[in-house]
């Protein structure tokens, strides 16, 4: 079970190996501001968490990186079927992710076809040239492991149905991701607006194209303010495209309100003081904000609007 309110559970086949063999916990490398206070990170540096490295998210790529069948497997033998985000510890589109290791992590989202897949990335440029020449690998990949795994051969659909393919979106400067998630050909396609760091304004005619937005502010120590006025701006946005789900995941730790005290001279910042430290709870949400919805291809549905 995750805490990550768009999802079920994670999953993360890349990890490092100890020198016995074990788990050895993650990496990645910071790359924009939406990395500064990296949940990931903080995890992976942390004593309570089984699976951490003791790695900080910069530096050179370490040697003992490894991609677990055995992980991915899991997936295949579970009967229910779950949202699950994938490689949510790294970034899978990140250059130290060989192109064998994605054709295979793949190759096993469509056999675990019970589950829905959801990759975020802040690498997006990597993605539509990866994915106009995967098909054929992945394909060859997807009917040896229904061999392994004894499952009957069925038609190979592309683009992967049960894959959402998303990007990070937490400042003006990294709506240029947007385009690459659009040129990749992909059953739906998400963006989290998450930590959102300012104002942020997306073309109609790219929102027109997205399934679904996440919306959130920072959360953790240290967190940066979110005005939720970006919040509202972000949704206002999605609510004028064509048939965007919107998710208004957290307000985030620091989340600011602003009022008008002299109209058009003068306005006010405050801290919104709210039980939930993450501001996750959806009912301390200011009303017009109390909006979870998820993409279903050609329908959606909301859980509570
Ligand atoms: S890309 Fe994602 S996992 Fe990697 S450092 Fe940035 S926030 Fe963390």
């Amino acid at each position: 079970m995750s805490n990550i309110q768009w999802c079920d559970i994670t999953v993360n086949p890349i990890h490092l190996v100890k020198a016995d063999g074990k788990h050895g916990g993650h990496w990645c490398h910071k790359i924009s501001p939406g990395c500064t206070h990296c949940y990931a990170e903080a995890m992976n540096l942390s004593n309570y968490f089984i699976f951490a490295s003791g790695l900080a998210y910069t530096g050179q790529v370490p040697e003992n990186l490894v991609f677990s069948e055995i992980i991915m497997s899991k997936l295949v033998k579970m009967k229910k079927g779950e949202r699950v985000f994938a490689f949510s510890m790294t970034d899978c589109f990140g250059d130290w992710v060989s192109v064998d290791w994605l054709d295979l992590a793949f190759a096993y989202m469509v056999i675990a076809s019970q589950h829905t897949f959801q990759i975020l990335t802040k690498r997006p440029e990597r993605m539509p040239d990866y994915f106009r020449s995967a098909q054929e690998p992945i394909r060859k990949h997807v009917e040896d492991l229904r061999r392994k795994f004894k499952l009957p051969q069925s038609e190979f659909v592309w683009p992967i149905p049960n894959l959402w393919i998303g990007t990070t979106v937490e400042n003006q400067e990294s709506t240029k991701r947007i385009i690459h998630v659009l040129e990749t050909p992909a059953a739906v396609r998400f963006l989290s607006c998450e930590p959102l760091l300012e104002l942020v304004s997306i073309k109609k005619e790219w929102l027109d194209l997205i399934d679904q937005v996440i919306i959130g502010g920072e959360s953790g120590p240290g967190a940066r303010p979110c005005q939720l006025d970006w919040i509202r701006f972000m949704v206002n946005q999605c609510q004028r495209a064509s048939d965007v789900a919107i998710f208004v995941k957290q307000l985030g730790s620091n989340p600011i309100q602003t009022a008008c005290y002299i109209k058009g001279v003068a306005t006010t910042y405050q801290k919104l003081k709210l039980k939930d430290k993450k501001g996750g709870s959806i009912d301390e949400f200011p009303e017009d904000l109390r909006i979870r919805q998820f993409p279903v291809p050609q329908k959606r549905f909301a859980i509570r609007q």
